[in-house]
């Protein structure tokens, strides 16, 4: 038995596709969602725990793929270094599940760490290198 954390992101047309029962009844894995930003039609973002053989775990991965899910490996941790951001706010325009966002009157970077979904999506933009993923 092993558990794996992984990030599916879900194109607009396969949001409302019931993987969850697919990947308990014909993959054998337990699957629990750790966090989620999903609104029907518009692409969604979905951190999960799978637990189950390597082999059936890949198998359940490779059915997710051909479902035009894409899938990849959660880091571990997101680190924000707040001496090092200069709030520009760059980061927030990528982050899908608002966990990053700029305070509307002190223009600050605010990071909701229980938002965060681990995807890494924000560590490219930011110009300092502020952002920190553990993997
Ligand atoms: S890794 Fe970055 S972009 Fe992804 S959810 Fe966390 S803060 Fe947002
Ligand atoms: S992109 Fe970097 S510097 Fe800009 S607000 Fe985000 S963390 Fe701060």
């Amino acid at each position: 038995m092993t558990t794996k954390k992984i990030v599916l992101t879900f194109p607009e047309n396969r949001v409302t596709k019931p993987i969850a029962y697919k990947l308990v009844k014909d993959f054998d894995l337990e699957f629990n969602i750790l966090r989620a930003e999903i609104t029907p039609d518009i692409e969604g973002k979905m951190l999960i725990e799978v637990k189950g053989s390597k082999d059936q775990i890949e198998k359940g991965i490779e059915y997710l793929i051909k479902e035009q899910i894409s899938v990849q490996e959660a880091a571990k941790d997101m680190i924000l270094d707040k001496d090092q951001c200069v709030h520009c706010g760059l980061c927030t325009s990528l982050c899908i599940t608002k966990a990053l966002s700029l305070d509307k009157q002190s223009y600050e970077l605010i990071f909701e760490k229980d938002k965060c979904i681990l995807c890494g999506l924000c560590l490219n933009a930011c110009p300092v290198q502020a952002i920190k993923l553990k993997i």
